[in-house]
């Protein structure tokens, strides 16, 4: 099999399941726990060291485990893919040593690992990335294409997608043409995550996310703990207003603000620029998964106004 082949399946089989889970694709981030819920199964999220995640059976319920340790893409990407495995009517096996693209350099035993391990991950990137939730970031993002390498990094937080996957899947679905995907694709996050933190030091790059929401558009932020906002000035003086938040520094005109616990949706209205981010911080996931828990669609949300 080719990634071509693996491509036009994994599509046919997430169009077909967001339809059974209810999935709406013209909004972001696709919420993977409840489809995963609606499907059936169980969903728990454990520290397993050396694994992404593990599609398996155990008196008679299906399930899936997925290594808490990972980073919020990473875990996303890993739970798209077992849930691939079922949607795809894999069998479930525990022996099944599932690896994703995280960029490890792992990437090769994906394909080495045949059919069901391909057709698994080009599900996860299309059942997370369908084009019209993409095109709901871009538009909220006030842009029709991405044009540069920091674009694609927002809008892979935006959608919760691995920063390389987001490359992949802006040509597959024509937003891009594959020589840009490439060049972007070979930057580290790492250095996009110091880029985007306007030249405050980072202690360290891993596990955490830096969201550039200087001058965008109207988004819909998901962050999980520890990660860095980077807010201009309207949406900083409403931001040291919330809980949950903590300013820690302000660079030239942009103020940096850390996810200290779980909090929102908050929805910072900037009345002059007419435009409003909603703002939710949360923890990482461990242990079962409950429907609603930390549900994407909250109602509750806070809003401030400028
Ligand atoms: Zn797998």
């Amino acid at each position: 099999m080719n990634w071509l082949t693996a491509n036009r399946l994994a599509n046919l089989a997430a169009v077909k399941a967001h339809n059974k889970l209810g999935i709406d694709t013209a909004s972001y981030p696709v919420d993977v726990d409840a489809a995963i819920d609606a499907a059936g199964l169980s969903l728990m999220y454990r520290p397993m060291p050396g694994l992404f995640g593990i599609y398996m059976e155990a008196n008679h319920q299906r399930g899936i485990l997925v290594n808490a340790g990972l980073t919020a893409a990473n875990r996303r990407h890993t739970a798209a893919h077992e849930l691939g495995h079922h949607e795809l009517r894999h069998r479930p096996d525990p022996g099944r040593e599932c690896a994703i693209d995280a960029g490890t350099g792992r990437t090769g035993n994906v394909r080495g690992q045949g059919e069901l391990e391909m057709t698994a991950e080009a599900f996860a990137t299309w059942f997370l990335m369908p084009r019209k939730s993409i095109l709901a970031a871009l538009t909220d993002m006030g842009i029709a294409r991405p044009t540069s390498a920091a674009e694609v990094y927002l809008l892979s937080l935006l959608l919760g997608a691995t920063y390389r996957a987001t490359c992949r899947q802006l040509v597959n679905v024509r937003i891009v043409n594959r020589a840009e995907a490439d060049a972007w694709a070979r930057i580290q996050p790492a250095r996009l995550k110091r880029d985007a933190a306007t030249g405050h030091a980072l202690n360290s790059t891993f596990d955490m996310d830096v969201w550039s929401l200087l001058g965008t558009g109207a988004l819909n932020v998901r962050a999980t703990v520890d990660d860095l906002l980077i807010l201009g000035e309207a949406d900083a003086t409403l931001a040291a207003e919330l809980p949950g938040l903590s300013r820690v520094a302000t660079h030239a005109g942009a103020t940096v603000f850390r996810c200290e616990s779980a909090a929102g949706p908050h929805v910072l209205v900037d009345a002059t620029a007419g435009r409003a981010t909603r703002i939710t911080v949360l923890d990482r996931p461990l242990g079962i998964y409950v429907p609603g828990g930390q549900s994407i669609n909250a109602s509750t949300s806070t809003e401030l106004v400028q």
